[in-house]
């Protein structure tokens, strides 16, 4: 059995309060970790040490070239025990450890990625008389509380955690209570550095843990990745001094199959939009809007392949798609189902639980497809976050980007067409903070990562993803200074 502990100052440490909270392995709902389970006084702890190691120690001023060798540093670990890792987030979060491998090598790529942006980050001159030198310098924005989900667990923190060490923050990082094991055996791995006390902290445990981050007057800069009502709130909590946001919310992502298609491969990729960590992902291509010339064909085969993915636990290598992580997210995603159906929709395939005596316990769904689904159903407006595709049909261009943009939410978009014309046009008139053409998932640290809309502010990954935490300073020197005799003279 694991235990987890706090890291405040340097030091690991439990709960103030000594709590624990049960971790669950979502295959079977056996307890694999007992997890430290932080309240205010711990992030509050966290929030002193991160302060004090801002204000008063070196962090802050270290050389861009010695943050970038400690990503470098933190890469090379990563990689090293990156089996153990991707092992630890399978067994937390249920996703097959295929996806788990791909997420470690992302969160090790991140880190590379940053390491370099932030070694050649000298700021700018600018344009000025000769006896004056003006710079834009970007300085660290101080105590940073990082807040993140359950979906991808480690990803998301090091999309946050990178950036703001590299560009000398101090943190305090607060995982999902869910899924804390990965961002507990990082901070394991940090130790094996040369990090000053205080630089970085992880404080795992509930939603007050992330609203005292939100609220404190010490933290300058929170970011956070989740739904859409704990970043409402956080955007309110924040407003107390100010602070500075980012925020990573759902989605309700369109992905538009024209006529002129490559079917084959647009079916394909249909399955890997929404059935990848069994739907859980914030840009899940979950809305699947077909063109009419297309539509029964393209159902008749995704129906026809549904019943060939191998659920299974992610330990497997036979898996193709795991259970969803908790009892909560379970309810949800059938409590959706059935409205859809109240609705009008029609079920093609799924819809509950597998058959089988391995799927009677744990958060086991069957891939499900319901079709004839219209945009004023429930089902086509929530974030449903598990593997359930929603079809709905749409006849010219002008209709589907009426049916994709007619959401609250922006994150992510997809169009499959031969059309070059028609994809460039496409493209443009969705308002999402990705749309890809004949493709749908990739993305990485050299591209920015966010959403229009409701799905949130600001934007991860790319240099605009490190400028977020930095604080832009106009330096200006007067090398020749002279009385201006203005005043009295
Ligand atoms: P959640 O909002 O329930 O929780 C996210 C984190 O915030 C957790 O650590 C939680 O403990 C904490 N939290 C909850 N309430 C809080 C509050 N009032 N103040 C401060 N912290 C609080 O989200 P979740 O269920 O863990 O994750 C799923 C959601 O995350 C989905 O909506 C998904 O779309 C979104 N997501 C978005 C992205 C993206 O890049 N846009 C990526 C992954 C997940």
């Amino acid at each position: 059995m694991i235990h987890t502990q706090l890291f405040i100052d340097g030091q690991w440490r439990d709960a103030a309060k000594r709590q624990t909270r049960q971790i669950l392995n979502p295959c079977d709902e056996t307890v694999i970790a007992l997890a430290a389970d932080g309240d205010r006084r711990d992030a509050q702890d966290a929030i002193a040490a991160a302060r004090a190691a801002f204000d008063t120690g070196s962090w802050r001023g270290s050389t861009p070239r010695q943050r970038s060798r400690l990503l470098l540093d933190i890469a090379q670990l990563l990689e090293r025990d990156s089996e153990d890792l991707a092992a630890l987030e399978t067994l937390n979060t249920g996703k097959t450890l295929a996806e788990s491998r791909t997420d470690m090598g992302d969160v090790a790529a991140t880190f590379r990625y940053f390491a370099g942006l932030v070694a050649t980050d000298s700021g700018q001159a600018n344009a000025a008389p000769e006896h004056i030198i003006s710079r834009t310098l970007h300085e660290p924005v101080g105590v940073c509380g990082l807040i993140t989900p359950w979906n991808y667990p480690l990803l998301q923190a090091a999309w946050k955690i990178a950036p703001a060490l590299g560009a000398g923050n101090c943190v305090v990082l607060k995982p999902s209570s869910l899924t804390p094991l990965s961002s507990w055996r990082f901070t394991q791995l940090l130790t094996e550095l040369d990090l000053p006390p205080g630089v970085f902290n992880l404080v795992s445990g509930g939603a007050e843990v992330g609203a005292e981050l939100a609220e404190h007057a010490d933290v300058d800069l929170v970011s956070f990745t989740g739904g859409a009502q704990a970043g409402a709130s956080i955007m309110r909590a924040a407003s107390g001094n100010f602070k500075r946001i980012g925020l990573e919310l759902g989605g309700k992502n369109p992905n538009i199959v024209c006529a002129d298609a490559d079917l084959d491969t647009a079916v394909d990729y249909a399955l890997n939009a929404a059935f990848f960590h069994a739907g859980q992902v914030c840009s899940a291509g979950s809305r699947l809007l077909l063109q009419q010339e297309i539509h029964d064909e393209f159902v008749r085969r995704l129906a026809e392949r549904l019943p060939r993915i191998v659920i299974g636990p992610g330990q497997l290598p036979d898996s193709q798609m795991g259970p969803v992580q908790s009892a909560q997210q379970h309810d949800k995603i059938l409590s959706l189902i059935a409205a859809g159906v109240k609705e009008g929709a029609r079920l093609v395939y799924g819809g509950g639980r597998p058959d089988g005596e391995r799927y009677r316990n744990g958060y086991w769904l069957q891939p499900t497809l319901l079709a004839d689904v219209h945009a004023d159903m429930l089902i086509a407006k929530e974030e449903i976050f598990g593997p359930v595709i929603t079809v709905e049909r749409f006849h010219d261009e002008a209709e589907a980007l009426r049916l994709a943009n007619g959401t609250p939410y922006g994150l992510a978009a997809a169009v499959w067409t031969r059309d070059l014309e028609r994809a460039s046009r496409m493209s443009r008139a969705l308002r999402f903070g990705t749309v890809w053409v004949n493709d749908y998932h990739p993305y990485f640290p050299e591209a920015p990562w966010g959403g229009f809309k409701s799905s949130g502010i600001g934007r991860e990954l790319s240099r605009i993803g490190l400028e977020e935490y930095t604080e832009l300073k106009h330096s200006y020197i007067n090398l020749a200074p002279k009385p201006m005799g203005w005043f009295g003279a």
